[in-house]
């Protein structure tokens, strides 16, 4: 067999003809030629001559350990359609691609799954190289429909920089993906979202969940009046969650202090800051034996826990009709509670008391939102977003918003 058709058959790239292949050291340089006889240019439009023309290459996905190379000439010509020259389309390769597609289409699906180091390691390739083809990627597989018929969003900010920048995310609560992410976390940010929703698609809207964040409100009563604003669940929890830390660092346990001394770290104190944070549902037995201790040692600590508790099984358990009622009641009970923490949440509270039962009436819970915020907290961890808004922005479209990546094996 000859070497060419060798590499044909190797490559499989539709509608290209491998021309010749030349090795140098570890790498292999295929030069390659569209099969079709007229140029295309990435609008689509047809052009039958061509402007001038120049050879260019594209890395491809490794072979046997090699450095794949496609060249090819490529034509420049002049669109009647676009009404200026531009560089012809090539079957193997995104317009404007310094890599193959089989190549980008790789590095994609293995963005979505592994850290950025280890991919631009294992692809030989840069950091820099990984973002551009990212955002290649969620440009072409982006849905531009995402944004029609959204009747309940949820919108949340995400900090990076270590809290220094942030940036705005909105999610389809129906589908459970993200439909964008903007720059910034202000009124002018989501004004922008709503801006690119148009008048329409805004109307549509009933409900946008949020945290308590002025910015968001204000911005959706000016730009999307008649949808109900719904407090995220999620945050509330966050927030009670908080008061209960600030009542526990307030409470000396004398059996955790005995503990940690004997210990002599402080892995005592952290099994119970779990013991209270997390739900019911998630504590084993040790965790039932601290929370035994708290109620005998500081009733009162152990009294907010309840409280906390009980906050939990309104987005839980609760008829939504009684949310109202069962929400004032726990109000009452949390003011007179003793904590200043829980006297403070209790105010929160009733400050966005309408927001908090809207969410229950509505049956919004926050495990959607939840599960978007640990994605983008694992992209975050795999080093994807650092330092650009901008990367960070596209690995949210790419892992979020429900793009379908195949390997070019699958295919
Ligand atoms: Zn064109």
């Amino acid at each position: 067999m000859r070497v060419r058709t060798v590499f044909n058959r190797i490559l499989g790239l539709d509608g290209t003809a491998v021309v010749g292949v030349v090795f140098t050291g570890d790498e292999a340089v295929v030069t390659v030629r569209r099969v079709a006889k007229v140029h295309r240019c990435p609008c689509g439009c047809r052009v039958p001559g061509r402007y001038d023309r120049s050879v260019r290459r594209w890395r491809h996905v490794d072979a046997c350990g090699m450095k794949m190379w496609l060249e090819a000439e490529v034509a420049r010509i002049w669109c009647p359609d676009c009404e200026r020259v531009r560089t012809e389309d090539v079957p193997w390769a995104r317009p404007g691609a310094r890599h193959s597609q089989a190549f980008e289409d790789t590095v994609a699906w293995l963005a979505t799954r592994m850290d950025k180091t280890s991919l631009a390691q294992l692809m030989r390739c840069s950091w820099e190289a990984v973002d551009r083809i990212v955002g290649r990627v969620v440009v072409e597989r982006l849905d531009d429909s995402r944004l029609n018929n959204l009747v309940r969003i949820g919108v949340d900010e995400i900090s990076y920089l270590r809290g220094h920048r942030y940036l705005t995310v909105v999610v389809d609560h129906d589908t459970g993906r993200v439909v964008w992410v903007g720059k910034g976390h202000g009124v002018e940010t989501l004004e922008e979202f709503y801006r690119e929703l148009g008048f329409l698609r805004r109307k549509k809207l009933k409900a946008v969940t949020m945290d308590a964040s002025s910015a968001y409100i204000s911005a959706t009563r000016t730009m999307a009046a008649q949808a109900v604003i719904c407090i995220d669940p999620f945050h509330v929890i966050k927030w009670t969650n908080e008061a209960l830390d600030a009542a526990f660092r307030n409470s000396a346990i004398p059996t955790l202090k005995a503990q940690m001394k004997q210990a002599r770290t402080n892995a005592p104190w952290r099994k119970a800051r779990f013991a209270l944070r997390a739900g019911r549902q998630k504590l084993r037995q040790e965790h039932h034996k601290i929370l035994k201790v708290i109620r005998a040692e500081r009733t009162e600590l152990h009294k907010v826990y309840l409280l906390k508790e009980e906050l939990r099984d309104l987005f839980q358990i609760i008829d939504p009709g009684q949310a109202d009622s069962y929400l004032r009641d726990w109000v009452q009970r949390a003011a007179g509670s003793g904590s200043s923490a829980f006297r403070s949440l209790a105010q929160k509270i009733v400050r966005h008391a309408d927001g908090i039962i809207a969410a229950v009436e509505l049956g919004l819970s926050n495990s959607r939102s939840e599960g978007v915020n640990t994605k983008i907290r694992v992209i975050q961890r795999r080093g994807y977003g650092h330092p650009k808004a901008q990367s960070l922005a596209t690995m949210i479209y790419l892992c979020c918003s429900g793009i379908q990546i195949s390997l070019p094996t699958q295919r």
